[in-house]
């Protein structure tokens, strides 16, 4: 059975790829330059269909958090955070930290875990 993560397109596949072997990145369109998260096949920019992968920052700002206790991939209870990429965007991960550890605005860098179900994931952790 495969427990890969629902994949939109052969951009989000070659991202969990990447993940798998603890590159964090993203795709800039070779036409405009434009770097887009998450990545895409065809720039939503300008629709140019040269994409080339370059790497996403690895320390990020986290703006929210939250703690779910109901989830199909996650370990139970599992905080999710939202963190900004500076001059990328923000990304929704997990965080590996304790609720009572976090506050808005602490800096923290990338990793990686792999899910109970084997699938390599990102996440981030205060530095
Ligand atoms: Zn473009």
């Amino acid at each position: 059975m495969d427990t890969r993560p629902y994949m939109q397109d052969s951009a989000a596949e070659e991202f969990f790829s990447r993940l798998e072997r603890g590159e964090f990145q993203t795709t800039r369109c070779s036409g405009c330059g434009k770097i887009h998260y998450p990545p895409h096949v065809v720039c939503p920019s300008c629709l140019g269909e040269d994409m080339e992968w370059v790497d996403l920052p690895r320390d990020g700002t986290l703006l929210a958090f939250t703690q779910q206790s109901d989830a199909i991939r996650c370990r139970m209870p599992d905080v999710l955070g939202l963190v900004e990429l500076e001059g990328i965007g923000n990304v929704i991960t997990r965080i590996d930290a304790p609720l009572e550890d976090l506050c808005i605005g602490m800096k923290v860098t990338f990793d990686t875990w792999t899910s109970h179900d084997g699938v390599a994931l990102h996440q981030f952790r205060p530095l």
